[in-house]
């Protein structure tokens, strides 16, 4: 007997060798915001954007598909374990990378669904992100590089910062996760929108309205959409909320929160951070970027030298609302956020300091795709 059993254990560990290993899934957490809205909220907030599912007896309508694809998949396995339904629309906030690279990923797994975006996102998406997309592997051999090397260094290359605290685990976490991505990775096809709109788009969606309101304020980018659900007061805001520290943003961006919080939602998933239930992070933004204005403004009038208004403006008290000290989330504000972006804009462009936030070479980055840097290539969105 025994002679039987062991070739037949032996084959079986052969073949489990063989077999795909299956992948944890670990990166995002499900949330339930309501009856029949979904977050998979990606553990790491920077570099990853939020997805978001609808459903309705029709389908699930989908809201942005994160940077790499191994997150939609992810995304996807986990909406499985809720619904059998298909997914029929995928639908972009904006164009950028950490919002749109798996939108082929959700088109290969379901055939039939359609892409929505507004016209303003077209130019991004069928220039830089079908670049990013086809050259994905060569975008995670170079993130892997740097992680790399900063991990051995201890330091970031740019600015030299030191790499300790949260920071440290910080970035050991992406080098981790960039082996994997490495590992997991397989080609995915660029996919070009189905359905674009101008304005407004309103859909009805099982017992919901979608209404998909383009805001031409400028606030993060030349494409910001949301997504309001009025039957749940619910807001699905894009990068014009970001949490736990704000993105790049654009002069536009304090009007646009104003008008975020004129709707009064009961509801808030932000494009990347935790999903809020009152208005309190918002009306946060909007002192901290009306604060920036103003001094802004004094700076410009009074003709105080670009660089040196850029290092007298600070206002502690506003970082550490957001930052609460926390050595990462400092790091991520001093690296990305405003006084020196929003203030003076395009003047500035390329000069904002470079660390993990950013990535330079896919022309949106792993934890910001927000810099000056990445203002200058993305000109004309
Ligand atoms: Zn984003």
């Amino acid at each position: 007997m025994m002679i039987r059993i062991i070739p037949a254990l032996l084959l079986a560990t052969v073949l489990a060798d063989r077999a795909p290993r299956a992948v944890e899934d670990k990166y995002l957490e499900t949330i339930k915001v309501s009856e029949n809205v979904y977050v998979f909220k990606p553990k790491i907030d920077w570099a990853h954007g939020n997805g978001v599912a609808i459903l309705a007896p029709e389908g699930v309508f989908f809201i942005d598909t994160y940077l790499q694809f191994n997150y939609a998949e992810e995304a996807i396995r986990r909406l499985k374990k809720i619904t059998k339904l298909p997914v029929k629309y995928v639908f972009n906030t904006h164009s950028h990378n950490d919002h749109t690279s798996g939108n082929g990923v959700f088109r290969r797994i379901y055939p039939e669904s359609r892409l929505i975006v507004n016209e303003a996102s077209v130019v991004g998406l069928e220039g830089r992100v079908k670049a990013k997309v086809e050259g994905e592997k060569a975008f995670i051999d170079g993130e892997l590089a740097q992680a790399d090397t900063e991990v051995k260094l201890g330091k970031t290359i740019r600015g030299g910062t030191v790499l300790t605290g949260t920071m440290k685990e910080y970035w050991e976490l992406s080098l981790r996760e960039a082996r994997e991505y490495r590992q997991q990775y397989r080609p995915e096809k660029y996919v070009s929108p189905d359905i674009v709109f101008g304005d407004t788009l309103v859909m009805r969606w099982g017992n919901l309205t979608l209404k998909m309101i383009h805001m031409r304020d400028d606030g993060h980018s030349r494409a910001d959409m949301i997504v309001w659900i009025p039957e749940q007061r619910l807001l699905v805001a894009g990068d014009l909320v970001v949490a736990p520290t704000p993105y790049y943003s654009l002069p536009g961006i304090t009007k646009a929160v104003r008008a975020l919080i004129a709707m009064n939602p009961a509801i808030i998933i932000p494009g990347h951070g935790p999903v809020e239930y009152d208005l309190s992070y918002m009306q946060l933004l909007e002192r901290a970027f009306s604060t920036y204005q103003r001094a802004a403004e004094a700076a410009v009038a009074a003709r105080i030298p670009e660089r040196r208004a850029m290092d007298s403006i600070a206002f502690r008290d506003i970082d550490r609302a957001f930052t609460g000290g926390d050595g990462l989330a400092s790091d991520a504000f001093r690296s990305i956020v405003a006084p020196r972006q929003l203030t003076f804009g395009c003047a500035v462009r390329g000069r904002g300091r470079r660390g993990r936030f950013i990535s330079g070479r896919s022309g949106e980055g792993r934890r910001d795709h927000a810099g000056g840097n990445q203002n200058g290539r993305r000109g004309g969105e």
